[in-house]
C-alpha cells in the first residue's frame, strides 16, 4: 500500500529498515527494552500527537517500559490533556537515563531538547522522526521527511512497517498531529496522501468534529480578551520584505497574567495575524522570560522564513519557522525585518 510518507519520498529504504531494526532488535520483557520518547520544548499537537501515537503503537507490540517526555515545565496545553497515551508522559527529570533506545519526535535540532539533550550520547541508539527541512541530523537513524505534512506522517510510516495496526487511540493522537500541522487540512502540503491517511485514521471510529472543537475551537473567555488586546496592537509595515509587507505584534508575560492565561492560548494567535492581506510575512513575539522571546514567523510564499529563523539560531519550514530572540520586541522585529530581504524566494518563472 502507498502511504502518505512513501509518496513524500524523503526517507530512504535503508533508513526505514534501520529504524525497524532498532525497535525489533529489542525484546519486550527483556532487560534491555527501555524506550524513551522525547518531543520538542513547548510541545504542539504534532509533537505530542506523533510521540504518544507512536508510544501506543510500541505498547501494542508488547513494550511496557516506555516513557514519553518533553523538556521544561511538566504542563500540557489544555486541549492535549485528554490525548490517549498521556499516562506514558513523565516530567523531564523522570526520563530513563539508561534507555536502550531514544526516539525523538518533531525535534528539528538538539537545541529543542533542552536539558534532555544529555540523554542522547549515552543511548545505544537514537532514532529521530521529523519533517523539518532544517533538521540537523542529530539522530543515529534519521527519519526526516521535509515533504511530510507532519511528523505523525513519518510516525505512521514506521508503525505500519512495524506491523502495528491503527486503532482509535493511536489514530486520535495521529489525527491531532496531522490536523494541527496542516492547519486543519488547509496548508499546501495537504496532499492526496494526507487525506488518504486522514481517511484511514477516521475509519478507526474517531470523531473529527469533537477533536477539532477541542483542539481549535475551545478557549477560555480570558483568552479571547487577551487575544483582542494583542491583536489591537498589531502593526503593519508595508515596505518590509521588498514591499511584500510584514505584520507583527507581541505578547508579554504581564499580558498573560493580567488575563489569567497560560502561554498555550497564544499558540494559534499567528492565524488571525497572518490573514492580513497587506502583508506576506507575519511575526509574533511572545515573552518566555525577562528579555527572552519565542518568535513565530509565517510567510505566504515570498520569503523563506526558515532561513530567517536559522540565521537567529532557530529553524522550521520554508513558510513557518521560529527562533528564540533577545532584547525588546521592537528590537527583535527590527532584526527580523533586516533579514527578510536576503531571504526572499525568487520566482522560478520571472
Ligand atoms: P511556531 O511558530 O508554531 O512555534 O513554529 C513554527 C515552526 O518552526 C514549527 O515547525 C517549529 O517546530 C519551528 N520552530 C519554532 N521555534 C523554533 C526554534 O527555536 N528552533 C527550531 N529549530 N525550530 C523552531
Ligand atoms: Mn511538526
Amino acid at each position: 500500500m502507498t502511504t502518505a510518507s512513501d509518496s513524500a519520498g524523503g526517507v530512504t529504504d535503508t533508513e526505514w529498515s534501520a529504524a525497524v531494526e532498532a525497535v525489533r532488535g529489542l525484546t519486550p520483557g527483556d532487560d534491555g527494552d527501555k524506550i524513551q520518547l522525547i518531543c520538542h520544548v513547548n510541545p504542539d499537537g504534532d509533537a505530542l500527537g506523533s510521540m504518544l501515537g507512536f508510544a501506543l503503537g510500541l505498547r501494542r507490540l508488547g513494550f511496557t517500559r516506555l516513557r514519553a517526555t518533553f523538556p521544561g515545565p511538566f504542563e500540557l496545553p489544555e486541549p492535549y490533556q485528554t490525548l490517549p497515551g498521556r499516562d506514558l508522559l513523565v516530567p523531564d527529570d523522570h526520563a530513563f537515563r539508561d534507555a536502550d533506545l531514544v526516539m525523538t519526535f518533531d525535534v528539528a535540532a538538539e537545541s529543542r531538547l533542552g536539558a534532555l539533550v544529555e540523554l542522547l550520547p549515552p543511548a545505544p541508539c537514537v532514532v529521530a522522526l521529523d519533517h523539518h527541512a532544517s533538521n540537523t541530523g542529530f539522530g543515529r537513524i534519521n527519519l526526516v521527511d521535509p515533504r511530510a505534512a507532519a511528523t505523525s506522517v513519518v510516525a505512521e510510516g514506521l508503525l505500519s512497517r512495524l506491523g502495528v495496526a491503527l486503532d482509535a487511540e493511536i489514530a486520535e493522537c495521529l489525527y491531532v498531529a496531522l490536523s494541527t500541522d496542516t492547519g486543519s487540512f488547509k496548508f499546501d502540503m495537504t496532499t492526496p496522501a494526507v487525506h488518504e491517511l486522514a481517511a484511514r485514521l477516521i475509519e478507526t471510529g474517531i470523531s473529527p468534529g469533537a477533536i477539532s472543537r477541542r483542539i481549535f475551537d475551545t478557549r477560555p473567555f480570558g483568552a479571547i480578551k487577551l487575544v483582542g488586546e494583542v491583536l489591537g496592537r498589531a502593526a503593519l509595515d508595508p515596505t518590509a520584505a521588498g514591499g511584500r509587507g510584514m505584520v507583527w505584534t507581541y505578547a508579554t508575560l504581564a499580558d498573560l497574567e493580567r488575563h489569567g492565561q497560560r502561554p498555550y492560548v497564544l499558540d494559534t494567535l499567528i492565524d488571525p495575524v497572518r490573514s492580513v492581506a497587506e502583508a506576506d510575512v507575519a511575526v509574533i513575539v511572545k515573552e518566555l522570560a525577562a528579555g527572552e522571546w519565542a518568535v513565530s514567523l509565517r510567510s505566504k510564499g515570498a520569503v523563506d522564513v526558515s532561513r530567517v529563523a536559522t540565521a537567529f539560531g532557530g529553524g522550521g519550514h520554508r513558510l513557518a519557522a521560529g527562533f528564540t530572540g533577545h532584547g525588546t520586541p521592537g528590537e527583535v522585529v527590527v532584526a527580523v525585518r533586516k533579514k527578510l530581504e536576503a531571504c526572499l524566494i525568487q520566482p522560478t518563472h520571472p
